[in-house]
């Protein structure tokens, strides 16, 4: 990092932000210029200056439901961007092992329903309909069992009609069932390689320009910001506003302005993991609709299913197990195939900075912060802090109170996705050896202990959760909580004094309704066989 002395590199018009220079060309950055082309055309000129040296991180093709969103921002429908990228759909996580050897759940893209103002969850516990909470309380999770695609064969959707019908059913009982979406949501698997080239492309398309070339130095002016990076080739590229997507680096943000990382090591221990890329024959192999997370040894492995291939990889803890451990252990996991694959050996960065947002840099993506990858949060998060920059996004330097508006915005995101990742293992049940044993003494974040100890009177809720927005409704605490079966949870005592029929009503509909789309759906190798043949 440099400083301007003569202090005559200003950044361009301070009163006004025009020109954005994104450094970085994974999927933070690619996501980043599509998404700023997309919302403000060419009212601002948009840079993308990306390593050829320096490669992206290799992963990260698991996704978030919210992940629609920003394809219908960027009006591309799914025929027009999922063939390019491989990709696949996801309708939940498929948890194995956490519990105990052979028992899986899943935590699905689904809202859980309610029966008089209590959450099916809270019912479920009254009264067990079988030994599934999530296959009783979800559709779902049938589907995911079943290999299903969540689209008929010509495209149409699971649709709404059947909530519709619903509540006609529900006011004839004259009892109140509550569903908040009309419609199940679902996300994609994608080859990440694959998107940033198609978006690359999308980018460059809408004006976006696109420099191959080495950030060789930031340079500062007076006041510390940002006057203009330095490349090797290409000479200083000035802007207004800086994006770091520089990756763990975090050359700008963290590197040139100093800023703090807030470790989240304390409470996630997890530090490492290896990656393979295993060939697949989709006309052989089952796919799954699901990210699956395998509890392992030493923390677990994600098997990811794309159309030409696997996506797979131990996430683990440096301090119970050693690379070349790791990388035995996940080439057993998935047996032929892995042999000849290279191993992509990587080391996380796990926390946040403390603020993403400093003078005019903002950092996107693993540079602004990173958890685990074992709710798919990555993406999740890059989404969420380009929705906040065009929300927020400056007129020029005096706008310091919407930069503190992003930051608080983020850091909630970021530190309320820690907290429900950690609930995974202080809830999982397997404490089989050290590395189990030490998930349920390891210090938690504070107010998550005070969580938990509500939670085991009351099924989580709007009022107990963590309070700001960080993608993970009450729902999902539920299906964390019984789906791990660590800690001991109770129905609400009110329900030993109701009229538990229209609940029981409830779970026999999505059974018929799970039995029936079952029937119905095609599995994902038919969709995507079909979606290849047209
Ligand atoms: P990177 O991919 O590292 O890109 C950095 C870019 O900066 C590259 O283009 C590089 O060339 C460029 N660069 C670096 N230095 C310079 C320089 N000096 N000059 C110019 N350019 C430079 N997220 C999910 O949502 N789902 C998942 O399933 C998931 N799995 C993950 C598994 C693991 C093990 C890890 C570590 C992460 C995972 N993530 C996941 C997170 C996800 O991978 C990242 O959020 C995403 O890939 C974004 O990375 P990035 O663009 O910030 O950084």
């Amino acid at each position: 990092m440099t400083v301007d002395g003569a202090g005559k590199q200003r950044a361009g018009d301070p009163g006004r932000t025009k020109r954005v220079v994104v450094v970085g060309g994974g999927t933070a950055g690619w996501m980043t210029a599509s998404y700023l082309a997309a919302a403000f055309g060419e009212r601002i000129d948009v840079t993308v200056v990306e390593s050829a040296r320096v490669g992206t991180i290799g992963v990260g093709e698991a996704t978030f439901s919210d992940i629609r969103h920003f394809f219908e921002f960027l009006k591309l429908s799914e025929p027009d961007w999922m063939p390019a990228c491989n990709a696949t759909y996801k309708l939940a996580v498929r948890f194995e092992n956490w519990r105990e050897p052979g028992h899986h759940f899943y935590h699905p893209f689904e809202q859980l329903g309610s029966v008089d103002g209590f959450p099916l969850s809270d019912w479920w516990l009254r009264n067990p309909t079988t030994s599934r909470f999530d296959k009783d309380c979800f559709v779902m999770a049938s589907l995911c069992d079943a290999e299903r695609s969540p689209r008929y064969l010509d495209g149409k959707l699971i649709d709404q009609g059947f909530v519709e019908q619903q509540r006609e059913e529900t006011s004839a009982r004259s009892t109140i069932v509550e569903y908040q979406g009309t419609q199940f949501p679902y996300a994609y698997h994608f080859e990440a390689a694959l998107l940033a080239k198609f978006l690359t492309t999308y980018a460059t398309q809408r004006g976006v320009r696109h420099i191959t070339d080495d950030v060789t130095d930031v340079v500062l002016d007076q006041d510390g910001y940002i006057a203009h990076v330095q490349t090797a080739e290409h000479g200083r590229l000035e802007g207004d506003l800086f994006v770091d997507c520089t990756g763990f680096r975090a050359l700008l943000l963290n590197k040139a302005l100093d800023e703090p990382f807030v470790s989240y090591q304390d409470t996630l221990p997890n530090d490492s993991a290896v990656a393979l890329q295993v060939p697949l024959d989709m006309d052989r192999e089952p796919m799954r609709p699901c990210t699956t997370a395998t509890a392992q040894e030493a923390g677990w492995i994600w098997t990811i299913p794309l159309i030409s291939r696997i996506g797979s990889g131990y996430v683990y803890a440096s301090d119970y197990t050693t690379p070349e451990e790791a990388e035995r252990t996940l080439r057993a996991f998935i047996g032929p195939g892995a042999e000849d694959v290279e191993a992509n050996h990587i080391k996380m960065r796990i926390g946040r900075s403390r603020r993403s947002w400093v003078k005019n840099c903002v950092g996107i993506g693993l540079s602004s912060g990173f958890v685990e990858p074992l709710e798919s949060t990555g993406i999740f998060f890059i989404h969420h802090a380009i929705e906040q920059i065009v929300k927020y996004f400056p007129s020029g330097r005096e706008d310091h109170r919407l930069r503190d508006l992003y930051n608080e915005s983020i850091a909630h995101v970021q530190d309320g996705v820690r907290e429900f990742l950690v609930l995974h293992y202080v809830g999982a049940k397997r404490a089989d050896n050290q590395y189990w044993k030490d998930t349920k003494t390891r210090r938690v974040p504070d107010e998550l202990a005070e969580r938990i100890e509500n939670w085991k009177y009351k099924v989580p809720d709007a009022q107990t959760v963590f309070p700001h927005y960080h993608g993970l409704p009450p729902y999902s605490y539920n299906c964390i909580l019984l789906g791990t079966g660590g800690i001991e949870v109770r129905h609400s005592p009110a329900l030993d004094m109701a009229d538990e029929r229209a609940a029981i009503a409830e779970f026999e509909r999505i059974r018929l309704k799970a039995d029936k789309l079952v029937q119905e759906l095609p599995t994902q190798n038919e969709y995507f066989a079909a979606m290849r043949a047209d």
